[in-house]
């Protein structure tokens, strides 16, 4: 290998929620101040490129969530077909989970974490004469970092991933920044808990605000924060909202805040505001108090309407977010959800997807460490990157992916979030042997939101699958 000639570094984002992937960015920044002559490939809008990857020395998937873990795991054989030099590597939330599963695919490299640092090292070691390929770098990384700015320039335009759309049916250039990794809670059924253990780290608001200042130029007009939890350090979150909006007054912008900290940190709830948040979302889960102690989510079923009565005193919508479908989960407790939805006029602001989704239990999950939990699963999935379970009632399995069935042609249809709401409460009362209710009243007002919903554990679609 010629010494001199920069080292050939290709970074793949499988799929992110359609958002320009900060993953990838941070590490290109780093790895081009290294002197690598680094490729950005996002497989949600391009395809594999022989080109590119003919003569890559490495090529790093970023596995930041479940549907991106399994598109990288299928498109990894034609990957090793076209860049046969290349060391792979796979980082992110899922890869030191999903570890050996890893390996066995023919991955020399895994890493989770903080993993600037190893992919440096992990570059080093094979710019060697004789490359060492047994891995050296710790699969998972917690120790502090300090951030470039992220390197957007060889990724596909912000205007071609998901956008803002306003109630009125307008639309904005939608930028993607990132103030912190990790988390310091500790929820059960979280995928960033098996890595970050408790723990968070901060990305230096000089850092984050040039970032967005560089999206901006690029278009953008809100930014959505991808944070795992923005008031995991409240006073850095309120920095950077401050910062942003005395930046850009007209730039629009949204975070993830978990139910507790609404409620602990209400009094910057109107400062989050004035400063053009438009909306949070925030991962309820659930409304019964037996399933959210379960899932170790430090807030009660009370604690949701109260979050609800205080993001709309602030003037901020809320977008709940659920995990609808559980070994807890009841024909009786589903429709509880449902008739809390009404309660709260929340029917607008919850993606109908929501109301599908199935509890994952994936490798390293802390509910495997729940007393008797385990046994209570089938053997673990290679195909689903989990351990797939039954309910003990199979009239709720049917029940799921009936609703299941009934949101995905409607999406496709183009069937509004009432209507498709409609059918969910039909279908859920008719399981439970119930007359539905007529719905009426008020289901709320359609609240700003992102073009492709949140959620990390959907199927990978054939269109996700074409691109390699
Ligand atoms: S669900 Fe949210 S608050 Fe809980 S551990 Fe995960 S990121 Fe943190």
């Amino acid at each position: 290998m010629d010494r001199n000639a920069p080292f050939e570094v290709v970074l793949i984002n499988p799929y992110e929620l359609g958002r320009q992937p900060f993953a990838l960015a941070e590490p290109a920044a780093w790895l081009k101040r290294e002197g690598c002559a680094v490729s950005c490939l996002d497989l949600s809008l391009q395809k594999l490129d022989p080109e590119i990857l003919r003569h890559a020395g490495l090529v790093a998937l970023y596995v930041g969530m479940h549907t991106a873990t399994r598109i990288a795991m299928q498109a990894l054989p034609r990957i090793r077909e076209l860049a046969p030099k290349a060391h792979i590597c796979v980082y992110g939330l899922y890869a030191p989970m999903n570890e050996a599963l890893l390996r066995g695919l023919g991955v020399g490299t895994v890493l989770g974490g903080e993993v600037e640092p190893a992919l440096l090292s992990l570059v080093r070691r094979l710019r060697e004469p004789a490359a060492a390929t047994t891995q050296r770098e710790p699969v998972i990384s917690l120790e502090k970092i300090r951030f470039e700015v992220p390197d957007r320039s060889g990724l596909p335009k912000l205007s071609s991933y998901a956008h803002l759309v306003l109630p009125d049916g307008s639309t904005r250039v939608v930028g993607f920044a990132e103030g912190s990794r990790g988390c310091k809670h500790l929820c059960r059924h979280c995928p960033v808990v098996p890595v970050y253990q408790g723990i968070f780290r901060i990305v230096p608001a000089e850092v984050v605000m040039q970032d967005i200042r560089q999206q901006v130029t690029e278009g953008a007009r809100h930014i959505s924060f991808g944070d795992p939890d923005f008031f995991n350090g409240p006073t850095h979150g309120i920095k950077l909202a401050r910062a942003l909006h005395q930046a850009f007054p007209d730039v629009t912008f949204d975070a993830t805040i978990k139910i507790q900290h609404l409620i602990d940190h209400a009094e910057l709830l109107p400062e989050l505001r004035r400063c053009g948040c438009v909306f949070i979302t925030s991962a309820v889960e659930a409304v019964d108090d037996e399933i959210l102690r379960i899932l170790d989510k430090n807030h009660t079923s009370l604690d949701f309407d109260r979050a609800v009565a205080l993001t709309r005193a602030a003037g901020i919508a809320l977008a709940p977010t659920f995990v609808a479908f559980t070994p807890w989960t009841t024909l009786d407790g589903y429709i509880a959800l449902l008739e809390r939805l009404l309660e709260l006029q929340l029917v607008e602001s919850v993606p109908p997807v929501q109301l599908t989704i199935r509890l994952l239990v994936p490798a390293g999950s802390y509910l495997l460490k729940l007393p008797g939990f385990k046994e209570k699963l089938k053997v673990f999935d290679s195909g689903m990157l989990g351990y797939p379970w039954d309910h003990a009632d199979p009239r709720v399995d049917r029940m799921q992916q009936e609703i299941t069935a009934w949101v995905a042609r409607s999406e496709q249809d183009g069937v509004a979030r009432r209507d498709v709401f409609a059918g969910i409460w039909r279908m859920a009362h008719e399981a439970a042997g119930r007359l539905a209710p007529e719905l009426g009243g008020n289901l709320g007002s359609p609240i700003p939101r992102l073009s492709e919903p949140w959620y990390c554990c959907a199927e990978p679609t054939d269109q996700q699958l074409q691109a390699f």
